[in-house]
């Protein structure tokens, strides 16, 4: 099984690449953010706890993004593999993962980053929340939190996983429209293609 990690900020373009690489190598895409924002659309328990911190652009605790991703490996056995669409998120959490995918024999295969600038992720999102109307799309404040929790949380698993051999970047600024998402799809399947 593969285990790729796609990383990078808020409005990076992660979840817009992962839908091609699902097409071309049998990935099954796991995004934490799209399974919380369905539990909280269904109302869950799960989905009313989590919905005040996504709201405010914070975390939600390890633990439910934990046993989301260990349910959805175990219940996707006929796949080539795994694309984790923002997760890991914390140092807890990639050690967390170790721990999971080496009691299955496994490790992580590659962990590739969407590289844009904070300017570009504010452009982004901005033009995000017009389309799909995230209430953590919403606010300034919102989307200030969610970036540099980004800078402070996530980025230094960065060194964690470079330190590993394991980590990859890409320019993820590929232009502007559609022209621009097949440019850093491309640039994505030459990288996938070589690993
Ligand atoms: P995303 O769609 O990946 O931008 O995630 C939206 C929101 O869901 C985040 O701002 C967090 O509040 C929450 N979330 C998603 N994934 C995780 C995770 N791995 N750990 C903690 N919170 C998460």
């Amino acid at each position: 099984m593969k285990y790729y990690i796609l990383f990078g900020p808020p409005g990076a373009g992660k979840g817009t690449q992962a839908v091609a690489m699902v097409e071309k190598y049998n990935l099954k895409h796991i995004s934490t953010g799209e399974m919380l924002r369905a539990e909280i659309a269904a109302g869950t328990r799960l989905g009313l706890r989590a919905k005040g911190l996504i709201d405010a652009g914070s975390l939600v605790p390890d633990e439910v993004v934990e046993e989301m991703i260990e349910t959805t490996f175990n219940a996707n056995p006929q796949v080539n593999g795994f694309i984790l669409d923002g997760f890991p998120r914390t140092m807890t959490q990639a050690e967390m993962l170790d721990r999971m995918l080496s009691r299955k024999g496994e490790d992580v295969t590659a962990v590739i980053s969407l590289m844009i600038p904070d300017s570009l992720v504010k452009e982004r999102i901005a033009h995000r929340a017009a389309i799909e109307g995230r209430a953590d799309d919403a606010s300034d404040e919102t989307i200030s939190n969610r970036i540099s929790t980004y800078h402070k949380k996530t980025e230094p698993l960065i060194d964690y996983y470079r330190k590993k051999g394991k980590y990859f970047e890409i320019d993820g600024d590929g232009g502007p429209g559609e022209a621009g998402i097949l440019a850093v799809r491309e640039r994505l399947f030459e990288l996938l293609d070589r690993l």
